[in-house]
């Protein structure tokens, strides 16, 4: 048995994609293994982490790390997965934690559970040991003009990897992200499926306002359509609606 770094387990809605506004259970699990240069999340391990008492109540208390497979599972036993869509693994990046999530996903798949994984796409070998336990993946691929780095190498693999269930990617754009970046993004995905769905998402401001003028978004919205058959444009929703 592993024990897991947790940042924090609560109830909200999906609010990036195509599964927007499904009720979810969120466990964010802790450490990432990339640094972008727009990350708004907190996901570094701590002493404890936030449990919330009631679903969608927003009362948490804090419980220690690390933990056991066994403790998350049973928390989420209590619940009813028929008032969720899924349980959602996120970060940070849920891969690094790779052998602790595989026990936690087996679990909560024979409780009932549809699983979605939400991935930076980047961590190969560990999708292959758990893709079998996952409902849903949904990959980002990360531009240079948002994290500050080159396009990880690994993305094409890792989504070879997924398109075994149902994924979708997406990718964060800023003011700074070009044609040319969209174009390599829309043919790595079409050299794996094209009908893959793509998602682009405005980054979204600490402040919470829009940065990139829609003609733009357009713009590359037309580029990324060239390669692929569906490209929607989703801005965050969940912020809009005061949730977290
Ligand atoms: S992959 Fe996600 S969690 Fe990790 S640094 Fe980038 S934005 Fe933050």
């Amino acid at each position: 048995m592993t024990s897991g770094s947790i940042v924090e387990v609560f109830t909200s809605v999906q609010g990036e994609g195509p599964h927007v506004g499904y009720r979810q259970l969120f466990v964010r699990l802790a450490g990432c293994n990339l640094d972008c240069k727009y990350c708004d999340t907190d996901f570094r391990a701590a002493p404890t982490f936030r449990l919330e008492d009631d679903p969608g109540s927003g009362r948490f208390r804090k419980e220690a790390n690390l933990v056991a497979p066994d403790v998350l599972v049973e928390y989420i036993a209590r619940l009813k997965a028929s008032d969720y869509h899924s349980v959602s693994f996120t970060g940070g990046e849920p891969l690094v934690q790779d052998a602790f999530l595989m026990e936690v996903l087996a679990a909560v798949k024979a409780l009932g559970w549809r699983t979605y994984l939400e991935t930076n796409g980047t961590l190969t070998t560990s999708l292959e040991r758990l893709i079998a336990l996952c409902d849903i993946v949904a990959m980002d691929i990360k531009l240079p003009s948002v994290t500050g780095r080159p396009l990880p190498q690994s993305h094409a693999g890792f989504l070879r990897v997924a398109s075994a269930r149902e994924v979708f990617v997406k990718v964060v754009v800023s003011e700074e992200t070009s044609k040319a970046e969209i174009q390599v993004a829309a043919r790595l995905i079409r050299e794996v499926d094209q009908g893959i769905h793509l998602v682009i998402q405005p980054v979204t401001c600490r402040d919470r306002t829009g940065s990139i003028p829609a003609r733009r978004i357009l713009e590359l919205q037309r580029t990324a359509l060239g390669e692929l058959k569906h490209v929607r444009v989703i801005p965050q929703t969940h912020h809009c609606a005061g949730m977290p």
